[in-house]
């Protein structure tokens, strides 16, 4: 058995970076600044870009790294610095760039690409339509194992047939047994 890449969908997956395209959260809810400081009370946070030294935990190990230019807003009198969803949302991403692993565009993309439900795509690798779900929306990141499997079934055509008739009829010998 020959797997038949798709090379189309592998080349849309590396030529989209990570873009910081926005989710679906709600717009206008930042207020101006400046905004009032939590520690020393002044009215001094305002937005800076820094380079920030991130020390994560995910999928059960520690990760740390430098993201550059991180936007975020910080009290120009004590330092104090504000971690709000935006802060958040570029250090998820930053993460994910770090480990190489699927953006939410992307796996949206490659499922597009595909014309698979979202339903159907988690039938077919065994997880829970609510965790994709969760990938697509940013509230959850991979584990970098299933980031690599994930990779494998948008780019073999044979691998998603395989998943397929395993996931249509568990009473039959799963194809991936020789
Ligand atoms: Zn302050």
């Amino acid at each position: 058995m020959t797997p038949t890449a798709d090379l189309e969908i592998v080349m849309c997956i590396s030529m989209h970076p990570n873009q910081a395209k926005q989710t679906e959260r709600p717009a206008g809810a930042e207020r101006p600044f400046p905004w009032r400081c939590r520690h020393c009370g002044k009215n001094e946070v305002v937005m800076a870009t820094v380079s920030y030294d991130a020390e994560i935990r995910h999928d059960g190990r520690v990760y740390a790294f430098t993201i550059p230019h991180l936007a975020l807003p910080i009290c120009q009198v004590c330092g104090e610095r504000v971690f709000t969803v935006k802060v958040d949302e570029q250090i998820s991403a930053a993460l994910r760039s770090h480990l190489r692993l699927l953006s939410p565009e992307e796996i949206r993309a490659g499922l597009e690409r595909l014309n698979m439900t979202q339903k159907e795509a988690a039938e077919r690798l065994g997880i829970a339509e609510a965790t994709l779900s969760r990938w697509l929306t940013d509230a959850q990141i991979q584990s970098t194992a299933l980031d690599k499997f994930v990779k494998v079934f948008f780019a073999f055509q044979a691998v998603r047939e395989a998943l397929r008739s395993e996931s249509n009829d568990p009473q039959r010998r799963s194809p991936f047994l020789r």
